[in-house]
Parts: C-alpha cells; sequence; structure tokens
C-alpha cells in the first residue's frame, strides 16, 4: 500500500485507520507524513518522478500512505493545471519504477484495480488502446499480434500500460477534487513558492481570448459587466478575481480588466487584488463554489453547468476538450 497508495485498498485503509483530516493536518504524530507530502510535489515539480521513501518498518509505511492524500490536497490547493498533471505523472511513474521489480501476481493485481485482465499474458485490445502511448511506432496497434481480441505483451509491456492507466486515473480524481481550506494556511509558504517557481516556468500563462471563451457565463457576465462600467458588487469583483488569480491571469492583467470600473482607484484595487491572492495577505482566497455564487445571484447557468458544481470545473472541462 506505501507503495501503491492510489489502489482502493489503500484508500479503505485510510478510512479505516479513522483519523480526520484535521488530525493528519495538524496533529504532531502526523509531521512525517506532511514533510513526506511536501517532498513528493517537489519531487514531482523538479524531476517529473516521485522517489521511494524506503519503509523501514510499519510506521514509516503508514507515513508513506498518509503522505499521499496530503500531497494530493496540496497539488490541489496550489491550482495550477501543469502542475496536477505533472504530479500524476510522477506518481504514475514511482509506481511503474517499483512494478518494474514486482511478480506477475502484483502486477495482475493492480491491473484489476483498472479492470484489466491479464490472460496468459494478453490483455483486451480495447485495454490496449486505452492505455498504450500508440504515438511510438512500437506501440501502434498494426505493429501487434492480436489473436480473439487479445494482444500478447510481455509483463513489463503491461506496467508500461499500468503506468498511464494510473495516470489517467490520479490526474481525473485531481481535476474533480476539493481541498479544504486548511490545506493553504498550513501550508501556505510552500504553496506559494511552488506558484512562483510555476509562474517562473511561464505556467498558466492567460491566453487572452482563447481562455475567455472557455470561462462559464457567470465570470464572463462579472468581466462585461466591469467593462462595461457596471459597478459590480464586492462579491462579484471577489470571485472574478480568486478564478481569474486560480487560471493564472497575472495581476497586471486582472487590474487591466477592473480599470474600466467607474470607481476605479488603481491603488486601492491593487491592494485588493495583491489580498485576496495572498500576496501581501498570506491567504490565497478560493473560487466559491456554484451553490455560494447562486446564492449571490451572479449564476446564469447554461448547458454545461448542469455538470458541474464550481466554476474551476466547468473551465476545465472546456480546456480538457482542446
Ligand atoms: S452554475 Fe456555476 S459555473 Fe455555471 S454560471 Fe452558475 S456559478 Fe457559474
Amino acid at each position: 500500500m506505501a507503495k501503491y497508495p492510489f489502489i482502493q485498498e489503500a484508500k479503505e485503509w485510510v478510512k479505516n485507520e479513522k483519523i480526520s483530516i484535521e488530525e493528519i493536518l495538524n496533529d504532531a504524530v502526523y509531521e512525517r507524513a506532511r514533510i513526506r507530502a511536501v517532498e513528493r510535489v517537489e519531487e514531482a515539480m523538479e524531476h517529473g518522478i516521485i522517489n521511494n521513501a524506503g519503509c523501514i518498518n510499519q510506521t514509516d509505511c503508514m507515513m508513506e500512505i498518509f503522505s499521499y492524500p496530503i500531497a494530493r490536497m496540496i497539488v490541489v490547493s496550489i491550482e495550477s493545471d501543469f502542475l496536477l498533471r505533472r504530479y500524476a505523472l510522477a506518481e504514475a511513474k514511482k509506481a511503474y519504477e517499483n512494478l518494474k521489480n514486482e511478480n506477475r501476481e502484483i502486477i495482475e493485481y493492480i491491473a484489476k484495480e483498472f479492470a484489466i485482465e491479464i490472460k496468459n499474458g494478453t490483455i483486451h485490445f480495447s485495454d490496449y488502446l486505452k492505455y498504450a502511448p500508440t504515438w511510438d511506432i512500437r506501440w501502434k496497434l498494426v505493429n501487434r499480434i492480436m489473436n480473439k481480441g487479445y494482444i500478447q505483451l510481455s509483463y513489463r509491456e503491461i506496467t508500461r500500460l499500468l503506468q498511464e492507466a494510473i495516470r489517467k486515473k490520479i490526474q481525473n480524481e485531481l481535476f474533480y477534487m476539493f481541498s479544504p481550506p486548511d490545506v493553504k494556511k498550513i501550508f501556505n509558504e510552500f504553496i506559494i513558492k511552488m506558484k512562483n517557481k510555476l509562474a517562473l516556468k511561464g505556467d498558466k500563462k492567460f491566453e487572452g481570448e482563447a481562455s475567455f471563451k472557455d470561462f462559464p457565463p457567470c465570470i464572463k457576465n462579472l468581466i462585461s459587466a466591469v467593462k462595461s462600467g457596471i459597478n459590480v458588487p464586492h462579491v462579484g469583483r471577489f470571485t472574478l478575481v480568486t478564478f481569474l488569480n486560480a487560471i493564472g491571469m497575472p495581476l497586471e492583467e486582472i487590474l487591466k480588466i477592473f480599470s474600466n470600473s467607474p470607481d476605479f482607484n488603481e491603488e486601492k484595487t491593487r491592494y485588493q487584488i495583491e489580498h485576496i491572492t495572498g500576496r501581501i495577505s498570506g491567504t490565497i482566497y478560493s473560487v466559491p463554489k456554484c451553490s455560494t455564487i447562486r446564492t449571490w445571484g451572479l449564476c446564469e447557468p447554461d448547458e454545461l453547468c448542469k455538470k458541474v458544481n464550481h466554476p474551476l470545473f466547468y473551465y476545465r472541462i472546456k480546456r480538457r476538450k482542446k
């Protein structure tokens, strides 16, 4: 479970331990797990792969297992699609490195997690197509021998497919995950450090009109209102700033949007934006959920809105379709 903390069994184990999120995040007992969680995220960012912690005893393994959900909460709190993808891949690569040294039983056990059935070293072509890196000529279906819908693979090749299955699973889970607000407080310094690193790497470069098209209706309406000089209530400005910050719009760009407000005061607006985005307050405020935005009367849903409960999900779904 410590090696493969994404499997159902590990999740069940964490659940059965009946330890609250508050305890994991605050209790001194779990400090090692928190340190390891930060390490996981940092290694994913810096090296694109996470190293094995080397569990010597049961406590080490427990801390390793707990570090995984904490690391996920940190990644989600950083609100970077780039990091989210990189982290999912880094966890998958770590699993791949471990799987390469496992016996067949373990490989088959992990494969079952993804409903991949391995029959005498063969897998069904539909699973193959789902997970094989077919951009590589060696993995093209035409270069494989298929017998009654099943493709013969070596166990090493099966582990490569599992890497992709793991990556997809982790990435999908993270896309739809929320992190408790406490995570931002507890790991504030680290989160800001990572955001700065990501900004230096050119992550979340705002793509102007292309991004605007993918905004949910509530955000589009708020931008139109601000741009056309309509006075937007405080909660609307708050929603707008948190959203634009979360998708990576630079402060100056956000400021430019507000420059059309009838009561625009550059110094005051800059201060407010810096406060909401954590630059001076130390707290990065989260984008409000749809239910909250609805109570403020700022929600004007379209078809896609039926599938989401958060404006960022709307945006992510639109971006993923590209
Ligand atoms: S449902 Fe959510 S995303 Fe859609 S307009 Fe309303 S608040 Fe915005």
